[in-house]
């Protein structure tokens, strides 16, 4: 019971690439750089093994973005002159490719940095894809024309790469939609199916992580906006609990997510977001294990697994060690007091 995983992305080390930023550029390239993302991999998975991780991943050391990591390798979309685009409702402004041609997978998507995760621990290893709803909402788009059909064909996309991670070992498959707490009614009318065609015909264990945002500006300031009470997930997690996918990561640390709503998952596994991603201050395992003990009130401790509340890819390496460390203690202590 309890056991514990991380949203999924890791800083990476300062020889990889520039410290404490998103979409940091790389610091090689060719065999230098591909050495360096393997060793980053192994580094974060050693980390995480020490930490007292249950469910590990390759810390996304081998992708400069969550969703341009899948995007690099797809035929049918435009690099080379991107257009700014608003994103997640307006949120943020960002420089966004274009699809211009039907999608293509050109070739496997991840299945260097699986095979270096899955040769080097023998724990139960987690591989995080964006989902279709998010990748449609960070692209622009001239050929598809309609943003279901967009999605659709990501979908077939994503199933076909997780297909072949299940194949390469990997045990959990999650997809990354924070776009699911921006367009709350759009998930009832297309974006579970999407995600459900994503995850179509897997036989390992299924995940989908909502959260609200990285620890940057914007993402904070859109929680300031939202009000003493965050009810997004109000509206999805009954969409959730009625649909194929076995687990939910959401966040719980230091949000206004009224924690009554984890209720609203009954029959899933439910990843409890006990450290905060938007804050350098890191938690102490009393904090880890009380956040545990108040979800539990909603999830049974077999279904309930402690986790983060999203990636900590912006964050400094020493940071994050130190905060999966947390996650580690806190949950052993909310383990022993269970036990007692
Ligand atoms: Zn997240």
């Amino acid at each position: 019971m309890l056991r514990t995983t991380i949203a999924g992305s890791l800083p990476k080390p300062e020889w990889l690439a520039e410290p404490n930023m998103l979409w940091a550029p790389w610091k090689g390239s060719g065999q230098a750089l591909a050495a360096a993302k393997r060793d980053a991999t192994l580094l974060w998975l050693k980390r995480q093994e020490d930490a007292g991780i249950d469910i590990v991943t390759d810390g996304e050391q081998s992708r400069q973005h969550f969703v341009h990591g899948f995007l690099e390798r797809i035929a049918g979309i435009d690099f080379d002159n991107k257009v700014e685009m608003g994103i997640r409702n307006d949120r943020y402004k960002a420089m966004v490719p274009v699809v211009t041609g039907p999608l293509r997978l050109i070739d496997r998507v991840h299945a260097v940095e699986a095979g270096v995760a899955r040769a080097h621990t023998g724990r139960t290893l987690k591989f995080t894809l964006p989902g279709p709803m998010t990748l449609v909402d960070t692209i622009a788009d001239t050929h598809y024309g309609d943003k279901v059909a967009l999605a659709m064909a990501f979908a077939d996309l994503l199933n076909q790469e997780a297909r072949a991670l299940e194949a390469d070992g990997i045990d959990v498959i999650q997809f990354d939609e924070p776009a699911f707490n921006v367009y709350m009614d759009e998930v009832a009318t297309w974006g579970i199916r999407a995600l459900e065609r994503a995850a179509a015909g897997l036989r390992c264990t299924t995940a989908v992580h909502i959260c609200y945002g990285y620890g940057i500006k914007a993402n904070i300031d859109w929680k300031g906006s939202l009000g003493a009470e965050w009810r997004q997930y109000e509206q999805i997690f009954p969409v959730l609990a009625a649909s194929a996918i076995d687990q939910v990561s959401l966040e719980c640390r230091n949000a206004k997510v009224p924690l009554r709503l984890l209720g609203l998952l009954a029959g899933k596994d439910v990843l409890v977001g006990v450290i905060d991603v938007a804050t350098d201050v890191v938690e102490t395992p009393e904090q880890v294990a009380g956040v545990i003990a108040d979800a539990l009130a909603y999830v049974p401790a077999d279904r309930l697994f402690p986790c983060t509340n999203c990636g900590m890819a912006p964050m400094s390496v020493d940071v994050a060690a130190a905060k999966l460390v947390a996650l580690g203690q806190g949950t052993a202590l909310a383990r022993q007091r269970l036990g007692g």
